[in-house]
């Protein structure tokens, strides 16, 4: 950004001050002139109407009334003292209501002055009234600059109460915008400007407070939208070609014996050609000489874990080590089981280092890795912090959930010279939008394809009433000789009322489903890690027919034989965590089914959720309607990763201008990679600017 002016503190501004620009920073995030600025409003209001009073139907939407005060009353006593105003119009009456700066605002309204109005109703008794309203005299609204489209900020309870309410706020933007027109730069080139027909940024920026009319409005607003991603995307582009032309990855040039041997002799099915096929991506990236940094997307069951494995047998045929991070202590015992018993017979020296790997153990596991004697090892992130060397590793695959960002990603590699491979495995579909952005710097290979032989599983939704029904069904399914898991909700681990809730219904289970005829185990994260081991085994080995657990069971366990996943206040669970949990049954060759209780009251949400279970096993699709429901600030992983410090953008609704933005900053670095040309300093200069700025972005840029 050229022009210091832009990064004056904003408490210069004239109306600010030290107290005013202190709320400002810590209330509204706005530091300097140019935080003010892009302080956009939420919506305009058509200044030029007024709403009848007995017209008003709905809830919080921001409405001018014109009326006269007819009552006024002081009510209540001390901190639940508030002032009510009654004001009228023609059509009807409606109550303002005070319950802070009682004092400030309770001499101004005399029986029958007039005011112009502006807040939003709220139902209370079945009638409307305003809180806080802001109010203005005739005189005082006639004198004010008459904008077409009034600007509506957000403003906290204490910015209101200090002058800083809405309108303060776009008063305060006015002066704003007349002290620094003519030197807000432009960011984006000419080329893509006139491509695109976009409008200035200058302009942008003054008429996304005060348009002229919607459609300069929806201009600025496209325009700004653009920026946002554009430069979003540019700077991933940027990260990854910058990486890859600085970072050199070990060249895996062979396919080798340890690969082949097991392909030809060892392995169990045929693959499917999804699977082939991204094995041959993952191959030739690997055999290039750059780094590789891959996400592998494919829905619950579609093989990636084997997929993995061969991959980590390339890197063995190249004299390489490779590891294998899973995110929870269950699943890397049971990638470690599934891994060992995959490579039974073949030369290949493979081990388990978790949390809870005794010291003795870990003694005898790093000297291994260290001299290269070991080859491939499973774990969880204990591996990566863990004082583990390798002789060299060549591979790090990352079964995942979403946990890491961008820069998470950077450091876990930045240990060796030559950093490794690494696979990053998605344990859920994500979209396509989501993808681009929070994994915007990696190459994406996708499995969409099933291993033959599944039956699709069969999703019903019950009620509590419906209950003795399904345990009916249980018993019928155990006659039949399968296994069946039984989930509560465990958000927080630490909550006692969910334990609570877990022990008992385990304890109602056991009444229902009576030794010796039924065996039932018990898993959640409040137990030992030996003891979790010890109830998985007994229902991995069959020795139960039930288990009940929390999600601990959520990713990766692969217990084929369990053909019912219960869901016990499944309204309770997240889209992707239903489709995990879901995803547990369905391995084997049985029809599986997947119950899911709830409780007669569903919100709109809830519903929806269930009824997107019952309807579609596509977790594409299920991601889809999870992003819709959920907005990508809550997706698990994309806080952290920071790249979705979006103002204006959505991901979701502006899919198809993030597409653009991609294209058009792809098409920009393969025409200038440095952006060296003369018609791209605008937009370096800005991106120089966006990475001075501290954020979670630091690392990338
Ligand atoms: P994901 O990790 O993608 O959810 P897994 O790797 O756990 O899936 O695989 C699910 C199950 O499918 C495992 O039991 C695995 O052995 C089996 N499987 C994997 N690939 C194939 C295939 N090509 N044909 C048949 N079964 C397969
Ligand atoms: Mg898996």
């Amino acid at each position: 950004m050229s022009v210091d002016l832009l990064q004056t503190p904003i408490e210069f501004l004239k109306g600010i001050g030290p107290k005013r620009g202190e709320l400002l920073r810590k209330d509204a995030g706005v530091s300097t002139y140019y935080d003010m600025l892009t302080y956009y409003p939420f919506r305009h209001v058509d200044r030029s109407r007024f709403s009848p009073i007995a017209e008003i139907n709905s809830e919080n939407i921001y409405l001018q009334i014109r009326g006269k005060v007819v009552d006024f009353q002081l009510l209540g006593q001390g901190r639940a003292s508030r002032l009510v105003v009654t004001v009228s119009d023609n059509s009807g009456s409606i109550d303002l209501i005070w319950f802070q700066g009682i004092s400030w605002v309770k001499d101004k309204f005399s029986i029958g002055s007039e005011w112009v109005i502006f807040g939003k109703p709220t139902l209370f008794n079945g009638r409307y009234n305003i809180s806080h309203p802001e109010t203005e005299t005739i005189a005082e609204f006639i004198a004010q600059p008459s904008d077409p489209l009034h600007p509506i900020y957000n403003s906290s309870e204490k910015m209101k109460l200090n002058g800083l309410a809405t309108r303060a706020l776009s008063k305060v933007t006015r002066t704003l915008i007349s002290q620094i027109k003519g030197v807000i730069p432009e960011t984006l080139s000419n080329n893509i400007l006139n491509e695109f027909k976009f409008v200035g940024r200058e302009d942008a920026l003054i008429n996304i407070h005060f348009p002229t009319d919607v459609e300069t409005l929806e201009k600025a607003r496209a325009r700004l939208k653009f920026d946002e991603l554009f430069f979003i995307q540019l700077r991933l582009l940027r990260y990854k070609n910058n990486r890859e032309q600085t970072v050199r990855g070990n060249i895996f040039a062979y396919i080798g014996d340890y690969f082949n041997r097991f392909y030809k002799q060892f392995l169990p099915f045929e693959l499917t050609n999804a699977q082939k096929r991204v094995i041959r991506e993952i191959r030739i990236d690997m055999g290039s000489g750059k780094q590789m940094n891959r996400l592998l997307q494919g829905d619950v069951g579609s093989g990636k874990t084997l997929v993995a494995l061969m991959c980590m047998l390339i890197a063995l045929d190249n004299g390489f080590q490779a590891c294998l991070m899973a995110p929870t202590e269950i699943l890397a015992n049971q990638h470690y089981a599934t891994i060992s018993k995959l490579l039974n017979g073949m030369d290949v020296k493979v081990d388990l280092l978790t949390g809870s790997t005794k010291k003795a153990r870990r003694k005898e596991i790093h000297p291994m890795l260290q001299s290269g004697e070991m080859h491939i090892i499973i774990g969880t992130h204990a591996l990566i912090e863990d004082t583990v060397k390798f002789k060299n590793l060549g591979l790090v695959v990352v079964d995942e959930q979403h946990r890491f960002g961008v820069a998470q990603r950077a450091k876990m590699w930045s240990k060796s010279e030559i950093p490794p491979h690494v696979l990053v495995m998605t344990a859920t579909p994500i979209p396509r939008t989501l993808a681009m952005t929070v994994y915007g710097d990696l190459d994406v290979s996708i499995i969409d394809e099933m291993p033959p032989g599944r039956k699709a599983i069969k999703t019903y939704h019950f009620y509590e009433s419906g209950r003795e029904k399904v345990y009916n069904f249980m018993q019928q399914q155990i006659a039949l000789g399968r296994q069946i898991y039984v989930v509560y909700p465990l958000i927080d681990e630490s909550e006692t009322l969910d334990l609570k809730n877990l022990t008992e219904g385990f304890e109602h289970l056991e009444q229902v489903f009576r030794s010796p005829q039924y065996s039932l185990s018990m898993v959640h994260g409040r137990m030992k890690a030996d003891e979790k081991d010890a109830g998985m085994a007994r229902f991995k080995n069959g020795e139960t027919q039930i288990l009940v657990a929390t999600t601990v069971i959520e990713v990766g366990v692969d217990i084929p034989n369990a053909s019912v996943m219960v869901i016990e206040n499944s309204e309770r669970f997240g889209l992707s965590q239903l489709h995990q949990l879901r995803g547990r049954v369905g391995r084997g060759g049985d029809q599986s089914h997947c119950i899911l209780m709830t409780g007669f009251k569903l919100t709109a949400d809830g519903r929806t959720r269930i009824e997107t279970m019952v309807r579609t096993t596509d977790g594409f699709e299920i991601s889809d309607v999870d992003l819709k429901l959920r907005g990508p600030g809550d997706l698990e992983g994309t806080k952290q990763s920071g790249v979705l410090d979006l103002k204006l953008a959505d991901i979701v609704k502006d899919e198809q201008l993030l597409r653009i933005a991609r294209n058009v900053a792809q098409k920009l670095l393969s025409d200038d990679p440095k952006l060296e040309k003369a018609e791209n300093q605008r937009i370096i200069r800005y991106l120089e600017y966006l990475s001075s700025k501290k954020s979670d972005w630091a690392m990338i840029s």
